[in-house]
């Protein structure tokens, strides 16, 4: 079968040769060989072998030079370990037997001659015995080298195929070499799918057995309109593809010419569509004067990228950036939202047996307030003169808010004792992403100053499916009546406070579900910035009044079938015009 159905979770078409990533950087990968490829997997294993025993001459040499003899013999003596027939005798049986990757049953080597020595009596004994699975270590470096860097080399513009979308996988090939992305797992609101939309690369995931059909270089076309794959595409197909990617570019032409409008509805009504910021990359993907300011600024990209926590002054240098950037639009400035699958490397919390319910976003920040306190100082001294806006993650009762409200006064305090310039009135905002917060709202809304909801996660705490688990994705569906109703009911609660509400989390990057907020009373939206032209061009297309008579409709459905075929008309709707 060269066709193959799955889920789009960035649109667009692509058409290069694939390129299959195993695992993630930092993981040992697992694949299947086939039967007739065995030989050659074991002569891959062995030019690993020579490699790593070059490697560790090398380091003999190094080691001989500047510490002496002595101390360099230990790598002879891996050396001559690597030499042993026994252990690679073992391991060339698991790649016939079980038919694995080198890499694979190099590791398994390695979790064997662990498990046996770690049994032995007396540490001398142990620590000893360890030097002998060490230096096979090198041998799965060397391996793993050679993935890593024949997918570096090469200048060539590549489909990435994967097993499972995560962010290591998005981020492995620099963006102008990243034409599509397809994998055999993978939510479409897990954070890597959330990464493709932000780097506007073409991506469907939920393609079963996908690896054991491709292998390098075989041409494929990626269709994240209709969430297909096809394999070894012929002259016809690929005429029918180029013909469809040159209609799609003449539609985006079309939603560019709105892209520098203010967003209105037809009727004239202003509505706020504002950009969610991932990384600083993020600034070059976008115009500011098409957009109405940042609606979410996820920090934890400034976090994520240094080995240690950023100090007080590399934030504010950071954020100050930002803010100069906007050049006088809001930006809205979401504090840490670490935990879950988002972890820094340096920051090491305990192993969670469900860590999408455990200690993530402000549960973090309010235990470990000092993180919250330098972030808030860093982020109001950037903001002064400016139109800063701060958000709070993952909140789920009035406490929090208080307790986030307190050490905020006081981090202002501080500052203008000090002599900081500082904004008197900084708007604090809150996600709703926790639905004990959409049952309690009107209570909470007399303690923050605005509402951004987080389907992302609000869909997965109302529907119990956990984003990122593919084995519950059919389960996580954004167009269920449960998730219509709670997003109505926070617009009538914040409506009727007075208090500006938008939503950040992904769905608002589809036109018809805007349409359905607006006709709810939100008041903007935010959204990847690929997403904004065509945002504008639904807009203009509709009166408040018919995306009201959208969402009265929407909120009579009893079942998701009936919430995806009205969605789906009103869909229709706009590309027929
Ligand atoms: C959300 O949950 O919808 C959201 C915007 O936050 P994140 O995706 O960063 O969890
Ligand atoms: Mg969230």
């Amino acid at each position: 079968m060269r066709l193959i159905q799955g889920t789009s979770v960035s649109p667009g078409l692509a058409l290069a040769p694939v390129y299959v990533v195993r695992a993630s950087p930092a993981e040992v990968p697992t694949w299947s060989v086939p039967g007739d490829e065995v030989e050659r997997e074991i002569e891959r294993l062995e030019r690993a072998l020579v490699e790593a025993r070059d490697e560790l001459s090398a380091r003999q040499k190094v080691v001989a030079t500047q510490a002496g003899e002595k101390d360099a013999e230990i790598f002879g003596v891996h050396r001559m370990i690597l030499s042993d027939p026994g252990a690679l005798t073992q391991v060339k049986r698991t790649i016939r037997e079980e038919r694995i990757n080198s890499e694979a049953a190099v590791q398994a080597l390695i979790r064997r001659m662990e498990q046996m020595l770690g049994k032995l009596e007396g540490n001398s004994v142990r620590n000893h015995a360890a030097d002998l699975s060490d230096p096979w270590r090198y041998v799965l470096d060397a391996l793993m080298r050679v993935e890593r860097e024949t997918l570096a080399a090469g200048g060539s513009q590549v489909i990435l195929a994967a097993a499972e979308l995560t962010p290591a996988v998005m981020t492995s090939l620099p963006r102008e070499r990243l034409l599509g992305v397809i994998t055999e797992t993978g939510g479409r609101f897990s954070h890597g799918a959330v990464l493709a939309r932000s780097l506007g690369v073409p991506c469907v995931v939920g393609l079963p057995q996908l690896l054991g059909r491709l292998e390098q270089g075989l041409l494929v076309a990626v269709d994240g309109e209709r969430g297909s794959v096809q394999l070894r595409p012929g002259d016809d197909d690929v005429r029918d593809f180029e013909q469809r990617r040159s209609r799609l570019e003449a539609r985006r032409g079309v939603f560019a010419k709105v892209a520098a409008e203010p967003a209105r509805s037809a009727d004239g009504h202003r509505f706020g569509v504002q950009v969610n910021i991932e990384s600083l990359h993020d600034f070059d993907t976008f115009d500011r004067t098409h957009t109405d300011g940042i609606g979410l600024l996820r920090t934890e990209f400034l976090y994520l990228e240094r080995p240690q926590f950023p100090s007080e002054d590399e934030q504010f240098r950071l954020y100050r950036r930002v803010m100069e950037r906007m050049e006088g639009q809001v930006v809205t400035l979401r504090t840490l939202d670490i935990g879950g699958d988002k972890r820094l490397p340096y920051f090491k919390t305990p192993a969670e047996p469900n860590p999408a319910l455990g200690w993530r976003g402000i549960r973090i920040t309010l235990q470990w307030q000092d993180l919250m306190r330098v972030q808030l100082r860093a982020a109001l001294r950037a903001g002064a003169g400016k139109p800063l806006r701060i958000l709070l993650p993952m909140i789920s009762s009035i406490e929090e808010v208080l307790q986030t409200r307190k050490i905020f006064d006081s981090a202002r305090e501080s500052l203008v004792e000090q002599g900081h310039d500082v904004e008197r009135e900084v708007p604090v905002g809150m996600m709703v992403e926790v639905p004990s917060v959409v049952f309690t709202l009107p209570d909470m809304l007399k303690h923050v100053d605005f509402l951004s909801v987080g389907t992302n996660d609000l869909v997965q705490y109302l529907l119990a499916a956990d984003r990122d688990n593919p084995w519950v994705a059919r389960l996580y569906e954004p167009q269920h009546p449960a998730v219509v109703r709670a997003l109505a009911s926070v617009a009538r609660d914040a409506n009727a406070a007075g208090k500006p509400v938008s939503v950040c989390g992904d769905i608002a990057d589809d036109p018809a579900i805007v349409l359905m907020l607006l006709g709810m009373g939100y008041d903007s939206v935010s959204v990847a910035p690929h997403f904004v032209a065509e945002i504008k061009h639904a807009l203009r297309r509709t009166t408040r009044d018919e995306a009201r008579a959208l969402a009265h409709t929407l909120l009579e459905c009893t079942d998701c079938d009936s919430v995806r075929r009205v969605l789906t008309a009103a869909r229709e709707r706009l590309h027929a015009d």
